[in-house]
């Protein structure tokens, strides 16, 4: 018979018990962590951030291209299409946020 540290309030408990006598955890059987929707909450804020990130870098990549092309609607397409995606993405987190 062996003491363990219950996972939930510390305290030491027989390995033997089936649940600590104190917080009533279930001894032995290690906790399943529950954290997929941390995780997925979290995946969402990233994929917003990169959609910021790239249309951020088209956008800016569009606006080189106007200063060194001779062919400007390159450009004008690049900063639209670079403004829409950092605009979309930004909307998207600020909609996931509030
Ligand atoms: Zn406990």
């Amino acid at each position: 018979m062996a003491l363990v540290n219950c996972e939930e309030c510390g305290s030491q408990v027989s390995d033997r018990a089936a649940a600590c006598p104190k917080c009533g955890c279930p001894i032995g059987s290690k906790a399943e962590p529950e954290e997929h929707e941390p995780v997925e909450i979290e995946q969402t804020g990233k994929n917003y951030k990169l959609g910021m990130l790239v249309g951020g870098a088209v956008f800016l990549g569009g606006i080189l291209f106007l200063a060194k092309s001779d062919n400007p609607a390159v450009g004008i397409a690049l900063t639209g299409i670079g403004a829409v995606a950092y605009i979309v993405a930004k909307l998207g987190a600020w909609w996931d946020n509030g």
